[in-house]
């Protein structure tokens, strides 16, 4: 039962083969079972759950027909919930239980998806190994030893290891993408403003953006295309209708012209991730899709442009968490400014404090000129850069990654070497394009990550070309020994 997909399971629902309170109670006792080891869960709502599944029984026995009906699901602990721990994997919010919920948690609610719970994530979303979580490290499924990616590594975890059949995730650097590639699913980031931000915690308000982890292209449509939409409660929401993301995902792609970025294949790159990239795009070539060679070398410029601004809009972000309206406060304080220091000492964890000082000093005087305006200037030429490839072709391929998951520890002393991870990613972001990582070839038996970028608003090209790509192969159904 764990290996079918939404299609498969949502049919046997209304066939009543099995009702969603039965699936739902599969899914939770597969989270006692396996969690303890991956702790990719911060908060399981088992009760919530179930009735959520008997609501979603009532509903399929009135002859609702909803594709997500009943389907287990769960959220990255950064959305909003009301009467649940928003806790975005920090000390901070260990105590906030929101009084709303997010839009892409109402949305995903109305459409009748049962969520299981709420997932690990590096604390704030800052990260890009898991290791940030208040909560401790979450395990990568295919070997634990080793991460699962950041920042939302508990819904990559948890969808590789079959603790629900899709998860969401918020990328504001690479945080979907790069966990999916080192935990063998499929992770789609939109195009900026495609999924509300109303409800989900701000870490980079310009670059962060919702999105889904799934095992298959098809799923992950399924889900994207429900949790999409204009929201009015989003300044930067697209004035756009939710996209019909899956009748189209069968069409064959012949003849689409995939731009192969070159300046991706560097020596940076591990030999054997550009192996199974270059198997992986061969496919392609094979389904009728023509290669060309592309180059972005403005791209090696997006990790530093990345980590002026995304600093930048946190430290003005993460000024709320003062201790007075909402989250932790500390104890006894003597004076105003004391509760307001020790608060942010005590809530707000190394990595969260290295990025409020960085944005703190590239936003200050003397110094905005230098950084913070120079790096957006960067970002609108490397937008550009983006605007001119799309000229000439229909899609940007290369890898998601530079590595396969490295071991938990690897880069504890070295930010740097850990932002080094989303090389290829960030990009993205800067020009709020949507990507999509797909699963390749494992190498040395750990998972890899073909990334697909779209021009704006093509998600449903993505993902066609990722659900033919899943056709021919099998590659996103291989599964880790602890499944
Ligand atoms: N790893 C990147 C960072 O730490 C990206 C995080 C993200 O996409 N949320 O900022």
């Amino acid at each position: 039962m764990i290996e079918q997909s939404i299609n498969v399971l949502a049919a046997g629902l209304r066939r009543r083969e099995f009702s969603s309170v039965e699936l739902v109670k599969h899914y939770l006792q597969r989270i006692s079972a396996l969690d303890p080891q991956l702790h990719s869960f911060i908060t399981v709502t088992e009760s919530n759950a179930l009735a959520a599944a008997e609501q979603a029984d009532q509903r399929i026995a009135q002859g609702d027909e909803s594709p997500l009906l009943g389907i287990p699901i769960a959220h990255k602990d950064i959305f909003c919930t009301t009467g649940v721990r928003t806790s975005c994997g920090s000390r901070m919010l260990d105590n906030f239980v929101a009084p709303y919920n997010a839009t892409v948690v109402e949305k995903l609610n109305a459409a009748g998806a049962v969520s299981l719970g709420k997932l690990s994530m590096d604390e704030f979303a800052m990260g890009s190994s898991n290791e940030n979580s208040y909560y401790g490290p979450v395990a990568n499924p295919w070997d634990l030893e080793r991460v699962p990616g950041g920042s939302s590594g508990g819904s990559a975890a948890a969808v590789a290891a079959r603790l629900a059949l899709a998860t969401t995730g918020t990328d504001t650097g690479g945080s979907i993408r790069q966990p999916a590639a080192f935990c063998g699913v499929t992770g789609i980031k939109p195009t900026y403003g495609r999924v509300s931000r109303y409800g989900m915690v701000a870490f980079s308000s310009s670059l962060d953006q919702g999105g889904v982890f799934a095992r298959s292209a098809e799923d992950a449509a399924l889900m994207l295309q429900t949790m999409s939409g204009f929201d009015d409660r989003d300044s930067t929401s697209l004035n756009e209708p939710a996209p019909d993301l899956v009748s189209g995902i069968g069409e064959s792609i012949a003849g689409l012209r995939i731009g192969v970025i070159r300046d991706h294949f560097d020596q940076g790159l591990d030999p054997q991730v550009a192996t199974s990239v270059q198997t992986a795009l061969a496919e392609l070539e094979k389904l009728g899709a023509e290669l060309v060679d592309i180059e972005l070398p403005l791209s090696k410029l997006a990790v530093p442009a990345y980590y002026v601004i995304a600093s930048a809009e946190a430290s003005s972000n993460l000024a709320r968490y003062d201790g007075v309206r909402y989250g932790y406060r500390a104890e006894d304080p003597v004076d105003l400014e004391d509760m307001y220091k020790r608060t942010r000492a005590e809530g707000f964890g190394t990595e969260v404090k290295r990025r409020i000082l960085t944005g703190t000093y590239v936003l200050s005087a003397g110094y905005y000129d230098a950084y913070y305006l120079k790096a957006q200037k960067v970002r609108r030429l490397i937008r550009d850069e983006f605007v001119d490839a799309f000229k000439n072709i229909d899609l940007l391929a290369g890898p998601t990654t530079p590595t396969t998951a490295f071991t938990a520890g690897a880069h504890a002393d070295d930010p740097v070497a850990m932002y080094l991870s989303d090389v290829y990613t960030t990009a993205v972001n800067l020009a709020g394009l949507p990507g999509i990582s797909v699963p390749a070839p494992l190498a040395d038996g750990l998972p890899t990550g073909l990334q697909l970028i779209g021009n704006f608003l093509q998600e449903d090209r993505l993902l066609r070309c990722a659900h033919q790509l899943q056709q021919a192969t099998d590659w996103h159904q291989l599964k880790p020994d602890l499944v």
